[in-house]
């Protein structure tokens, strides 16, 4: 198991967190794997273009054009930047999931499931909370 590059307490986390105005849902999220409830983080239902980066170091994950409506309440992605994301087995709540943490600062981020469209065949359930939206970058 490889360790993330960012490493940080609990109480730096929280502190960084509450200084760039993240969601107040944001540090157990990530720091503590809890799940948001559905249909609540502003990136559910959200559709411009630009990119998605952990909201605890920056890390690029996503690309808009990734994102897709799967229906069940949570930012939905089919595909993340490569390297970007780390998998574990995670067996808690008597399942067996796929959990996804940045390969930067090991935030959780959510899940992957493998029934996303084509062509990876990948539902990355994100925590709305655990992302931050930039728009398109370069020139105007
Ligand atoms: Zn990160």
């Amino acid at each position: 198991m490889t360790n993330p590059r960012i490493q940080k307490s609990d109480a730096e986390w929280k502190a960084l967190l509450a200084e760039k105005g993240a969601e107040p849902a944001a540090f157990e999220v990530t720091r503590h794997a809890a799940t948001e409830r559905p249909f609540t983080g502003k990136y559910e239902a959200h559709w411009a273009d630009g990119s998605y980066h952990c909201v605890c170091c920056g890390a690029k994950l996503f690309d808009s054009g990734t994102k897709f409506d799967a229906g069940c309440g949570w930012p939905s992605f089919s595909q993340a930047v490569p390297g970007a994301i780390t998998e574990h087995v995670d067996r808690s709540h008597g399942m067996v999931r796929t959990e996804t943490v940045c390969s930067n600062c090991g935030a959780h981020l959510g899940h992957v499931f493998p029934d996303g469209p084509a062509p990876t065949g990948l539902r990355y359930c994100m925590n709305s909370a655990s992302l931050d939206f930039a728009p398109e970058d370069g020139q105007a």
